[in-house]
């Protein structure tokens, strides 16, 4: 700024000089003081001209001009190299998402659509005019758009067929990335879910063959077993030979109930349940398995009942009842509750029993898992029981609640939402 007043004063000064040598100060003063104006307002157009991209910036003016064309350029030239700098960087995000395998939209807004990668544009038929529409709008199906509204949990799944083609199962989370932003991220598992298919499908085959023939074991063994004439050495291995079929049998049957559960083919039939004839009679089967070694109480505080398959509640609660009296050593107590709250109905079988530690508690209802293999083996258990309810309960959107605590006793508690409730039945 220093050589721009330099400059106006020698501009100035010039022509006052030369005005002063002609006679005419004055006149000379204001051609300086005009051209100096001129130059000013030609330089100014110039600039504006660039400004609005017409011409190329122009170089080589003195005083201020100069500074600012320069430092202009040195701008201009920085923000080239930042441009080249972040369009390499959005080319390797475009080429990284196009390669990811999973499908990938962004969404505004909570639900505008801001892009998306090219597995999203194939798997959910989204075209360029669909860029800033309500994601709602485009996929009509009712549970997605549920799940776009309500969930707020990144770790939970939706399961989906694609739009573009339901042969293909998508698994579709949301996931938090700023400020009212999402992004909408969906997983292939149709191989997956063959495969668990596959998996499902061999358990049930193979249970189902294996029922013919074990049967017929068992009815020759019951057979042989009742014979007078049998040997006493032979008795012996003929008994224990019809007890581990027995438990085969029990396994089985364990086994084809899972499935059926598991693969949505539960028995489908549905009624209204009176609670307190059903576990009164499970109490009463509880007490005859018990034969007196343990003292077992039913607390009946609601009158509701519930609305389910009569088969599969009654499998669910005499398997928790049955475990209670298997595992609960001699004069243990047992109580059976059935209580209602505000947030739904439960069913808790409590027992001062040996109780498992807190490690256990997690995998208690994973197929095949046991606390203690040998006892549970002894106690002619399948390790299947759990497993039972927790599917039984999930078809009325239950849930299994497990407190426990070695030396303290085991409290298993089935929850049943409201409704899962029958209305009152006495
Ligand atoms: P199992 O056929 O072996 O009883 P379950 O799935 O019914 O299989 O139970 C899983 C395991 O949980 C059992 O092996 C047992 O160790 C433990 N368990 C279940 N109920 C009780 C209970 N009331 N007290 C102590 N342990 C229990």
């Amino acid at each position: 700024m220093r050589r721009e007043w330099l400059l106006a004063w020698l501009w100035v000064g010039g022509a006052s000089g030369i005005g002063a040598l002609l006679s005419y100060p004055w006149t000379g003063i204001i051609i300086g003081l005009a051209s100096y104006l001129a130059w000013h307002l030609f330089n100014l157009r110039r600039l504006v001209r660039w400004l609005s991209g017409d011409g190329s910036l122009p170089g080589g003016s003195p005083g201020g001009w100069g500074e600012i064309y320069h430092g202009l350029y040195r701008l201009r030239r920085r923000s080239r190299r930042r441009k080249k700098r972040l369009r390499k960087a959005l080319k390797r995000f475009r080429q990284s998402t196009a390669a990811l395998p999973d499908a990938i939209v962004a969404l505004e807004d909570d639900e505008f659509i801001d892009w998306w990668n090219p597995p999203a544009g194939e798997w959910l038929g989204l075209r360029r005019q669909d860029l800033g529409q309500p994601i709602s709008n485009l996929l009509r199906d009712p549970a997605l758009i549920h799940f776009l509204r309500e969930q707020r949990d990144p770790d939970e799944e939706l399961t989906i067929d694609a739009p573009m083609d339901p042969a293909r199962k998508l698994a579709v989370r949301l996931v938090d990335y700023g400020k009212r932003r999402r992004l909408l991220v969906a997983r292939d598992i149709t191989r997956l879910q063959r495969l668990e298919q596959m998996r499902s499908d061999f358990v049930a085959n193979v249970s189902h063959e294996l029922r013919t023939p074990l049967t017929v074991i068992s009815g020759y063994l019951e057979t042989l077993e009742a014979d007078p004439q049998l040997p006493g050495e032979l008795k012996t291995v003929i008994q224990t030979m019809d007890a581990q079929a027995q438990r085969l049998q029990n396994i089985v049957s364990d086994l084809l109930l899972l499935s059926r559960l598991e693969n949505g083919e539960g028995l489908r039939h549905e009624e209204d349940i009176d609670m307190h004839a059903m576990l009164g009679a499970i109490v009463e089967d509880a007490r005859v398995l018990s034969n007196g070694r343990h003292r077992i109480e039913l607390v009946l505080e609601s009158h509701s009942g519930l609305h389910g398959n009569r088969e599969e509640l009654h499998s669910a609660f005499a398997n928790l009842i049955g475990n209670a009296v298997r595992y609960v050593p001699e004069g243990g107590n047992i109580t059976v509750s059935w209580r209602e709250h505000d947030d739904g109905l439960q069913m808790c079988v409590a027992d001062d029993g040996p109780g498992i530690e807190a490690r256990h508690l997690p995998r208690l209802t994973e197929r095949f898992y046991r606390v203690d293999t040998g006892r549970s083996r002894e106690q002619g258990g399948t390790g299947l029981g759990l497993a039972i309810v927790k599917h039984v309960l999930l078809k009325l959107n239950g849930e299994l609640r497990i407190d426990s605590e070695p030396g303290r006793g085991s409290r298993f508690c089935c929850h049943f939402p409201l409704s899962a409730r029958s209305g009152s039945l006495s």
